[in-house]
Formats: structure tokens, C-alpha cells, sequence
């Protein structure tokens, strides 16, 4: 293994995964629903492969039905217009999105600034285009309540501002935010957006958990924003908004020049992504808004049972504005270690969990933070509730 990768070692989530099936633990580790999406969508997949479209070779940009539900899609939500043709580039999952657009963007020696905690692929991929990291730290927050209901992850403008040098190409954005479930504020965006205009930076925004917003909150586009659409990459992914995690169907958004940069990279990586699934996603993305709200209410009802059913087993839990996860605080428990607590966890409650330590460079600043997954059914989640409240 070259020095680029050696850091990295296998993903927690293959180590976590592993480690639910061998002590038969509930995996609240790895994101994944353990129901699958729509039925309908299935079927679509099957008539696709039985009709034979996209039995063979794909177009590399991905199929024209998809493309076009893309860029309907991000028109009808955001008001973003964004051509098909030339506009839009399907790829396996956001994980080839983030590592096609790092790989076509940024040069030996590039800095690239990311939010920390952040999702594991980041720094391999920044690290794998020859890339230097640079976290800037979200800060766990009581909120101006000072208790539980708003406490979050907050953004500080003055660490992002001063972590931008002359070698900065740019910034790694990703809200709805994996894994403290922080949706970042139109305000906190607009600061963003005005120091990569003032900065002459490039916007890379993962936004996978786009219709996994709670309470009302607003997933806002940093590309919707003034000046933003011309320096912005908006990855995508069918996997988190409608369960299907395995079928690996993502895509990106960006101008005509980013886009070609992009294809670029992702023509030599798996050249087309597989056929099949993407008619089918075409079809989803052109799903009744009463699927998008549905999938909403239902994981924000699992939010709720979960986040309380964790803070009366005593953790401190930061509870989520978006995603599929809760980023807990393990040191009301008399633990400090998020690593050892995860890896013993399954033995001492039969439940898998993730330490957030994994998705951070200063691992002292998350160490006390683990988190849970609530894509699960409601008798899986108040099972797990039931046995981590043996922990108190
Ligand atoms: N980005 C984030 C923030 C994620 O949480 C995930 C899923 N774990 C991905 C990207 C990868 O998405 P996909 O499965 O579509 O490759
Ligand atoms: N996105 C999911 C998570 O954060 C799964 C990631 C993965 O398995 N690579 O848990």
C-alpha cells in the first residue's frame, strides 16, 4: 500500500459492520436502512433489465432519462436550472462523485478545506489526488436555550476564514452534515459562499441527505446562492432518499466546465455506472412530493424515539436537524473513549454504534462523541433503546 493510503486502514464501517454480524449485536454503525425503497422503484429496476436498457454499456455521462430527472429535479426543488447534456454526470454513489471531483480539481499540493468531523471518504480522496487537508472543527453547542432541544454543531466563520491560504482550491462542504446531523443555516452559507467568491475558491457540497431535514428546516443549495453556481459541485445520491444504499446510483451537478473536469476523471474509474438502476432512479426522482414527506415523517419520528430513548440511558445527545444520525456524548456515562466504548459496546449492550474520533484529524476533539443510526425499523431502534439503558 503506497504512502497516500497507508493512513487509512479499513473503513469503520466495514470494521463496525463485521463486528455486529460476529456478536449478533443490533448495527446502529453503518447507514443503511434495513427496509428497502419503494416497490414500485424495484419493479422499474426489473422492467429496465427484462426490457434490456442499460443491459449493456451505458452513455458515460449516464442515461438521458436520468440525467433529465436530475435537472428537473434540482429545478422544481431549488430553482437551480441545470442542462442535462452538459450540466449533469451520473456516477456510482457520491463516492465516486467526491473522488471523480477531487481527482479532476485539484492539483499536487492544493489545499482543501473540510468541515470537521467529515464523512471517511474525504481525506482518503483528498490524500489519493495528492490533496492536503485542512479541518475546520464544528463546535459541539449547547444552543442559546443552553439544553437539550437546540443543541448542535456549529460552524465557526472566523476558523473557516483563517483556515484559507494562497494554496487553498477548495472547499469541501457537506450538509445536511454525517455525521452530526447539522443543517447548515442559509446565514452560515451565505458566509461561505462569500469567501470562496472573495477567495476565488470552488464549492464541492455533498448533499446526499438533501430530503433528510427535520422539523421544518430548510436544505438550502450553497449552488442557489448569488455568484455560487459557476464555482459549485452539488453531488447527489439515490441511496440515502430512497433506501437504496446497494444500488450505488449518484450523480453531480455543476457548469459545463466542471462537469467535463469531472467526466474526465470518472471515464477512467468505471467509465459508466451500472445500467439498470439508473432507468429506475429516473423514475424515483419523479416520485409524488407525498414520498419525499413520508420518508421524512417517518425518520423524524424515529429521530425523536431514538434521541430520548438515548438521553434516559444517559447519554448526551445532540439531536439532529437532518440526516439519518445522532451524534451522542458519552462522558455522562463515566466513558471518555469513543473508540474503546464502540468496540465493547456489543458485548456490554448488544448494540454497534460508530466513534466519531474516526471522522476527525484532531481525534482529541472527537473523542467523546459516538453515533447511532435511526434508519431502522421502530421495534429494532426500541430494542436497542432497551438495552442501552442496561448501560446506566
Ligand atoms: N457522503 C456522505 C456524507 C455519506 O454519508 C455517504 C453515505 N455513507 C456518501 C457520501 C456515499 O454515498 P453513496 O452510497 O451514494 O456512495
Ligand atoms: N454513509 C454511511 C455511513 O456514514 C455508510 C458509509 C459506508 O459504508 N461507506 O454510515
Amino acid at each position: 500500500l503506497n504512502r497516500r493510503l497507508a493512513e487509512f486502514g479499513t473503513t469503520i464501517f466495514a470494521e463496525m459492520s463485521a463486528l455486529a454480524a460476529r456478536t449478533g449485536a443490533i448495527n446502529l454503525g453503518q447507514g443503511f436502512p434495513d427496509t428497502d425503497g419503494p416497490e414500485e422503484i424495484r419493479e422499474a429496476a426489473v422492467r429496465a433489465l427484462r426490457d434490456g436498457r442499460g443491459n449493456q454499456y451505458p452513455p458515460g455521462p449516464g442515461v438521458p432519462e436520468l440525467r433529465s430527472a436530475v435537472a428537473d429535479h434540482q429545478r422544481e426543488r431549488y430553482g437551480l436550472a441545470y442542462d442535462p447534456d452538459t450540466e449533469v454526470l451520473v456516477t456510482a454513489g457520491a463516492t465516486e462523485a467526491i473522488a471523480a471531483a477531487l481527482l479532476a480539481l485539484i492539483e499536487p499540493g492544493d489545499e482543501v478545506v473540510a468541515l470537521e468531523p467529515y464523512y471517511d471518504s474525504y481525506a482518503a480522496c483528498v490524500a489519493m489526488a495528492g490533496g492536503t487537508r485542512v479541518p475546520v472543527t464544528l463546535r459541539p453547542h449547547e444552543g442559546v436555550r443552553g439544553g437539550a432541544a437546540d443543541r448542535r454543531y456549529v460552524l465557526d466563520l472566523d476558523e473557516l476564514r483563517a483556515a484559507v491560504t494562497d494554496r487553498t482550491r477548495l472547499i469541501l462542504l457537506n450538509t445536511p452534515h454525517n455525521p452530526t446531523g447539522t443543517v447548515l443555516t442559509r446565514a452560515e452559507l451565505t458566509a461561505v459562499a462569500e469567501l470562496a467568491i472573495e477567495r476565488d475558491l470552488l464549492v464541492v457540497t455533498d448533499e446526499v441527505y438533501e430530503h433528510l431535514v427535520f422539523d421544518g428546516a430548510e436544505h438550502v443549495p450553497i449552488a442557489s446562492l448569488p455568484g455560487m453556481r459557476e464555482r459549485t459541485v452539488t453531488i447527489g445520491s439515490a441511496g440515502k432518499t430512497f433506501s437504496f444504499t446497494g444500488w450505488k446510483v449518484g450523480w453531480i451537478t455543476a457548469s459545463p466546465e466542471l462537469t467535463s473536469a469531472v467526466r474526465s476523471a470518472k471515464q477512467f474509474l468505471t467509465y459508466v455506472s451500472s445500467g439498470p438502476f439508473q432507468y429506475a432512479i429516473a423514475e424515483a426522482l419523479r416520485l409524488p412530493a407525498t414520498y419525499f414527506d413520508a420518508l421524512r415523517a417517518d425518520l423524524q419520528a424515529k429521530r425523536d424515539l431514538l434521541s430520548e430513548g438515548l438521553a434516559q440511558a444517559g447519554f448526551e445527545v445532540y439531536r439532529p436537524a437532518g440526516t439519518y444520525f445522532v451524534t451522542t456524548d458519552i462522558r455522562p456515562l463515566g466513558d471518555e473513549d469513543g473508540f474503546a466504548f464502540c468496540r465493547s459496546l456489543p458485548e456490554r449492550a448488544g448494540v454497534v454504534a460508530i466513534p466519531n474520533a474516526v471522522f476527525y484529524d484532531h481525534r482529541e476533539a472527537g473523542a467523546p462523541f459516538v453515533r447511532f443510526a435511526f434508519c431502522k425499523k421502530t421495534e429494532v431502534l426500541e430494542e436497542a433503546v432497551s438495552r442501552l439503558k442496561r448501560l446506566a
